[in-house]
């Protein structure tokens, strides 16, 4: 098989398992013999991907994007601030932390569905384009800042907007990647119940390694790696382990997307409860910790209808 990330021909089969949204269509990933990138092969047509994308994808659950916020502003507030671009933009949020921080902010978006935060940001004095990267005009060597969060597993061609975004920045610029990484140790524990697995929109997952071979590629080098993000880690665990027990797939993501009182009230204490205590962290990997969990499957049913 050829590899949608390299082209080359020795790509192999890697894992096979159901869509993880309609949970109807096998999906097939490989891994390449040669630049070592796990991806979804065959890609996908367009308009079958789009499909994916449909409902409110693109609406991450307000209050705890919130504390995630809060935490990646702690990334960059040790920066001298200038201009960034974040890439994949979404509703902004990132870009307001930023501009928070006396950043001068743009922003670029595919999705139609975020035009409707385009009027509140530019209130906020915050560019926003919708498009393709490749295809917006934005000039050569001018940002002291590029950001893809969980942008990069989505691309069918990910090494060319890593090239657009190497001419886009400037010397002494800085890029960011965030990606889920599945060389890590919740991935080979939950396979294909893993959340961020979430084929077929991540048609890409990378490892430390794959990940800096493919920016150093692109005329990158790598400063740092980090491993540390809330969304990846407690969240991650306790999605995966609601996945394999056999839980609506992904309900507690869904849960987390519903906006009502009731449901954030019970989400934030388990993901409280998970994040702060090592012991409960632990105990949901063996399996032994499923009576923390079971409130939440009754708010899901109760918050569902
Ligand atoms: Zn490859």
């Amino acid at each position: 098989m050829s590899c949608n990330v390299c082209g080359s021909g020795n790509a192999v089969f890697f894992l096979k398992c159901a869509d993880f949204e309609f949970r109807e269509k096998q999906v097939e990933l490989s891994k390449c013999g040669s630049c070592g990138t796990i991806s979804v092969n065959p890609l996908p047509p367009d308009k079958e991907l789009s499909g994916y994308y449909r409902g409110n994808y693109y609406e991450k659950p307000g209050f705890i994007f919130g504390i995630i916020q809060g935490l990646r502003k702690v990334f960059f507030s040790g920066i001298t601030p200038e201009k960034v671009l974040d890439i994949g933009c979404g509703a902004g949020t990132f870009l307001k932390t930023m501009k928070n921080l006396g950043w001068e902010c743009s922003g670029i978006e595919v999705s139609e569905s975020s035009k409707k935060f385009t009027r509140k940001l530019k209130s906020q004095g915050i560019d926003v384009k919708y498009g393709d990267l490749l295809k917006a005009g934005y000039k050569k060597n001018s940002f002291g800042l590029i950001t893809f969060w969980h942008v990069v597993e989505h691309l069918k061609k990910p090494g060319l907007y890593l090239e657009r975004a190497n001419e886009l920045l400037k010397k002494g610029g800085l890029l960011f990647i965030a990606v889920p990484n599945i060389d890590s140790f919740s991935f080979r524990l939950w396979k294909s119940n893993w959340f961020h697995l979430d084929v077929p929109r991540h048609l890409n997952h990378f490892s430390p390694g794959t990940i800096s071979a493919l920016v150093e590629k692109n005329g990158f080098r790598v400063v740092k790696i980090s491993h540390y993000s809330f969304e990846f880690n407690p969240f991650g665990v306790l999605q995966s382990l609601y996945n394999s027990l056999g839980f609506e797939f992904d309900f507690l993501y869904k849960l987390m997307k519903k906006k009502t009182r009731e449901n954030r009230g019970e989400l934030l204490s388990a993901i409280v409860i998970d994040f702060n205590n090592p012991a409960c962290n632990g105990a949901s990997f063996c399996g032994a910790g499923i009576h923390v969990f079971t409130g939440r499957k009754r708010g899901y049913d109760s918050g569902a209808g």
